[in-house]
């Protein structure tokens, strides 16, 4: 697997000194591939700067159901699953078989945009979250807005 023709600096996959980085960015962290050829790419939406400023919990649990809503939409096939990371300063993404940077930041993009027209959270039920009760669109909105001005700084982890 090349990842610099996908996009990426190979010097950002894996482990990383998260001292170092500069948020927001978007990371391929790791990939594995199938005995079948299939690849299974794993990123990181980094939002906040590790260690300096944190999502609060009703945003990151928002953020996550409209993350989710808008990977199923754009890339149907390719869409395995999003997840808020525990330290509340972004996401992992995973997706099958598509592991090209421009892609992936072309569809977090348009997510982006959908989220600040946004009118509800989607699936903020209870019949569809465990805690339907907490979230924030417009915290959500603003989060979008943030991360759309630093469009041309994703591709930078360091
Ligand atoms: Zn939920």
């Amino acid at each position: 697997m090349n990842v610099e023709e996908l996009g990426w600096d190979p010097l950002t996959l894996g482990e990383i000194d998260h001292r170092d980085v500069c948020a927001p960015y978007v990371r391929l962290s790791s990939f594995l591939e199938g005995a079948a050829g299939d690849v299974t790419y794993v990123y990181d939406l980094r939002v906040t700067q590790p260690n300096n400023s944190y999502l609060t919990t009703d945003i990151l649990h928002s953020f996550e159901h409209l993350l989710l809503a808008g990977f199923r939409e754009h890339m149907p096939d390719s869409f395995v699953s999003v997840a808020p990371m525990g330290c509340q300063t972004g996401f992992y993404l995973i997706l099958q078989n598509e592991g090209r940077f421009e892609e992936v930041a072309r569809v977090y993009q348009a997510i982006l945009d959908g989220i600040i027209a946004a009118d509800e959270v989607p699936y903020a039920s209870p019949d569809n979250c465990g805690q339907a009760i907490h979230h924030d669109l417009g915290g959500s909105k603003d989060l979008a807005r943030t991360l759309l001005a630093a469009r041309a700084q994703w591709g930078q982890v360091f």
